[in-house]
């Protein structure tokens, strides 16, 4: 039996299209030139956990049931992060793998990623919190609130392209914290981008064999407002039981969790009407949608979103606040919207054949075909 081609997922969390076109990236675009390359769509809402599941199972969260960072149970009243890998209704890329015998390595910024994905792993490595022998091997990690993460990250994954041949799947996931940071042209921006192509350089150098299979999670933009949706609908007269940013994490300091897309959820399915004529009347709210529509529009979990789903305009986001509304400070930069969704998606020295252009519609579809021959026909 031969060994199947070495495989390394770079998710650049919030490597929307602007930033590939604002900055140089020679080795980006030259795996983009000479293998395939696509502008597709990241999944609603663009935010990284729904979209970093989805590029991990090759399918939309209708399917794997990551429809957020947080979630709300209607059962109990309950909220809490959605980053346990019991919401994940799929088998992963790094567990199919596994069930063809190819050892995977996930390695990512943030430890949600690692409780959310790291089922399936021979290595889990959060660079927020690296084990000691990682230390010990490339230093302390920088700090989480940092372009730097991102350098020590990609340097351990090169050191295991380099001297790990037995790991056969590599999935290294950045943050997103410079694109929050920092607009597509800022120097500090650009330096972050450049540093990452030439580590992809380093990378192709040391694994010749492999195949790079590259894209992202949301784009990123500027911010202008935020809505609290429950303050703003009782206000209003038209009190509702719970309203959520789908972005809110555990990472504040990057956007006060903040994001453009919100579920809310109803007292009484009778109050669906005059609660979507509050929201809509909001400046900012450019959609308000049924679960079943959006749902069925955004391919996404019905029971996993609310009742009423809630999506601003490129300038508006929503969260929990003091008040029911705040104009933004200057700089202040989010994403969650239907306006983050354009990301690249590049595939470079893969051996086998690739399914028509067509096919690759979201960044999802980015990892598909792969670890498909022996997948389980029940999941989990
Ligand atoms: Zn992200």
């Amino acid at each position: 039996m031969t060994t199947p081609q070495r495989i390394l997922i770079s998710m650049i969390d919030g490597f929307g299209t602007d930033y590939f076109e604002a900055s140089p990236l020679p080795t980006l675009n030259r795996m983009a030139g000479s293998g395939f390359s696509q502008n597709v769509e990241a999944v609603i809402p663009s935010v990284t956990n729904a979209n970093n599941v989805s590029i991990c199972c090759g399918v939309l969260p209708r399917e794997h049931g990551i429809t957020g960072n947080y979630y709300f149970n209607e059962a109990d009243g309950q909220h809490d992060y959605m980053e346990n890998a019991e919401f994940i209704r799929v088998p992963t890329l790094m567990q199919r793998a596994a069930a063809q015998g190819v050892r995977s390595a996930l390695l990512t910024c943030k430890k949600k990623t690692v409780n959310l994905l790291a089922g399936g792993c021979e290595i889990a490595i959060a660079a927020e919190a690296p084990a000691e022998e990682y230390v010990a091997r490339h230093g302390p990690a920088p700090d989480i609130y940092s372009r730097e993460i991102n350098y020590w990250l990609w340097r351990v994954a090169i050191d295991i392209l380099a001297n790990r041949p037995d790991i056969g799947l590599l999935y290294v996931h950045t943050t997103d914290y410079p694109m929050h940071q920092w607009a597509p042209d800022a120097p500090e921006s650009i330096e972050h981008m450049e540093t990452l192509d030439k580590l992809h350089a380093e990378a192709a150098a040391v694994a010749p064999d492999a195949a790079f299979f590259i894209t992202a999670d949301h784009g990123m933009n500027y911010k202008r407002r935020c809505w609290d949706l429950g303050k703003a609908c009782a206000n209003r007269g038209t009190p509702v039981r719970f309203a959520m940013s789908a972005e809110k994490d555990r990472y504040v300091k990057h956007h006060r969790t903040f994001g453009g897309a919100a579920w809310v959820y109803l007292n009484d399915p009778a109050d669906a009407q005059q609660v979507a004529e509050t929201l809509q009347s909001l400046t900012g709210v450019e959609r308000v949608m049924s679960r079943e529509e959006a749902a069925r529009h955004w391919g996404l979990l019905p029971e996993r979103i609310g009742h009423l789903c809630v999506f601003g305009d490129r300038d508006t986001v929503f969260g929990e606040m003091e008040g029911e509304y705040e104009d933004l400070p200057e700089g202040y930069r989010s994403h969650g919207s239907p306006h983050e969704l354009q990301v690249p998606l590049i595939i470079y020295n893969y051996q086998d054949a690739l399914p028509p252009a067509e096919r690759f519609v979201h960044n999802a579809d980015l990892t598909h075909m792969l670890y498909r021959l022996t997948l389980p026909t029940t999941c989990r």
